[in-house]
Parts: structure tokens; sequence; C-alpha cells
């Protein structure tokens, strides 16, 4: 008898901040090159979270702009599917119902920003602040005393445990959650669910086998590795790829960056496959920078190809 088969699942998370750049773009191609070229299915999840930074008008022009690029996603944004719905932003009660779950674990915490930064408050290895865990041991009469007039934070309490993960490029992982993270927020003063619930959540329910994403989010994958375990959720594998770099300001390539917006490239009548072919070029999939489709690299990918180093380009 054959084994079941196992359907892969990739997806691609944008937040509906702006309008996407190339960098986005590049992470939208990897995440769905890995799942398609293992004949698997690629989900577009709307990550509008935010209620201040998102806008539906970029949702729509994340939408346009993947069509326009010839990456055509399976399910998720407006064409929905079994795991409906894609935007975070409509999934406020599942995240509560998992926030509830492991409530006993957190703790309200009444600090404001300018506490936090004013706290002599630990710092990480990169410079990081870390939470000094001023709110960890308040007492229940005072928590009833100061939430009559201020809607606390709850942040997540963390052990010292290390978590280990094996990335699909840059190999082992590890890192003490409570040296690393400090207690994270899991639920913000306003009542919007943090980034690391939400997506650890959602790449759950919606059945994502693969995550594939920016280096940028690499140390996100510990924490988000732990919420799995504590919400008794199955994890996704993960591999995080090189970012996109600036010529023009050696950083990670962002809006500043206006000339490689789609809308610029769009405006100046690149193709598509110019886009692909020159990116291909760049991450190993091809010899020569050449024009080719999304759906022609398919077959040509392969993990152990990529650089693991960012990859300067041209930015004007
Ligand atoms: N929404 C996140 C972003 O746009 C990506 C989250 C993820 O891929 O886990 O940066």
């Amino acid at each position: 008898m054959n084994p079941p088969k196992i359907i892969h699942r990739g997806r691609f998370a944008p937040s509906p901040t702006g309008r996407m750049h190339l960098g986005n773009v590049y992470c939208a191609l990897l995440s769905y090159l890995s799942v398609k070229s293992k004949g698997g299915v690629w989900v577009l999840r709307i990550e509008d979270l935010d209620p201040q930074r998102s806008k539906p008008d970029f949702a729509k022009w994340i939408e346009d702009d993947l069509q326009w690029l010839g990456l055509d996603w399976d399910e998720g944004g407006s064409k929905g599917g079994t795991y409906a719905p894609y935007y975070q932003s409509q999934r406020t009660d599942y995240y509560a119902s998992l926030f509830e779950k492991i409530g006993q674990q957190t703790y309200p915490c009444f600090c404001r920003r300018a506490d936090l930064l004013a706290a002599s408050a630990p710092h990480a290895s990169d410079g990081r602040v870390l939470y000094a865990g001023t709110c960890r041991g308040l007492s229940s009469d005072e928590i009833m005393h100061r939430i009559v007039t201020q809607m606390p934070a709850y942040r997540l309490c963390l052990p010292h445990q290390e978590v280990s993960f094996v990335d699909g490029l840059y190999g082992y992982q590890s890192i003490d959650l409570q040296d690393f993270y400090g207690d994270f927020v899991l639920r913000r003063a306003d009542g919007t669910y943090a980034y690391q619930l939400a997506v650890a959540a959602d790449d759950a329910a919606m059945h994502i086998t693969e995550v594939v994403r920016g280096n940028d989010l690499l140390s996100s994958t510990p924490a988000q590795l732990y919420l799995y375990k504590l919400l008794g959720l199955q994890a996704p594998s993960f591999t995080h790829v090189p970012l996109l770099m600036s010529s023009k300001s050696g950083e990670r390539l962002s809006k500043r960056d206006g000339s490689l917006s789609m809308e610029a490239l769009r405006l100046q009548g690149v193709k598509p496959e110019q886009i692909w072919g020159m990116l291909a070029h760049k991450i190993g999939l091809l010899r020569q920078e050449e024009p080719i489709s999304a759906k022609d690299l398919i077959p040509l990918y392969d993990v152990n190809k990529l650089p693991k180093e960012n990859i300067v380009v041209y930015s004007e």
C-alpha cells in the first residue's frame, strides 16, 4: 500500500501597508516556487492586523500585482477558500479563543512605551531592549485597581528554555526564550493581537506545511515554535531566505526605494519575465539573466542553490 500523500501547503503573507516592492515580490516568488516545485498549494493571507497601517486598497494592489506577475495563488485573499477568512482583521475571534487557552501563562502589563524605554531594562546581545518584567509580579489587588483606569497589554511569561529548529537554508538554530525575547506581548492594550500569535495561529489553521520568508523573521521562529507547542498546534517547516538590499541605502529594500516599487516598475514598462529573469539569476537558478515566467522557474527551483548572504540590487 502506498503511504498517504502529503499535501504541501505554502503561503505568502504580506501586510497591506503600501504597494509591494521588488523585495516583497521576491519573497512571494520564493514561497511560490518552493511549494509549487513539490506540486503543492500556494495560499495568500493578508496580514492586516494593524488597523492604523493597513489599507484595503493596498490589499487590492497586492492581488493586482501578483496577477500581473503571473503568480497565481490557489486560495486566499479575495478568492477565499476552505479556511476563509484569509484577512487577519477578520479572524479576531479565533485569536481570542487561542489567547484564552493560554491565559494562565499571560499577565497584564500596564507599562507605557515611555516607561519601557526609561526602565533599566536588560539588553539582548544585539542591543534590543528586553522587557524587564516590571508587571510580572503585580498582585491581583493592584491589577484590579489599575485596570479601572487603564487597559493593559498582556504578555506571555517565558521560561528560560532553549528552543531549536533546523532552518531549510540556514541550518541549526537555537536560542534561550527568556534571554532572547523577554516576556513578549500577545495582546496589545488596544485589544489587537500580536503578530507572533496571529501568524502561528493562522499557519496552523490553514494547514500550512512550509513557511518560506525573509531572514529578517528568522529570529521570530523560536517564539512561534513555542506558541505552537503551548497551543498544541502542528508547526510547519521553516526556510528563511536572504533579503534584497538596496544599493542606494545599503539597507534592506523598502518603500524608500521608490524606483523598485511595483508602481514604478509597471509604469516604466518592465515585463514580469524581466523581473523574474533578473532575480532568478541573482539567486542562482539561472546561469544567465534572461526573461522567464514564474511558472517556468518551478522546475528549476532548488533551495540548495540559494545564497545565504543578502543580495544587493540596484536602486536609485
Ligand atoms: N506579514 C509579515 C510581513 O509582511 C510576514 C509574516 C510572515 O511571513 O511570517 O512582513
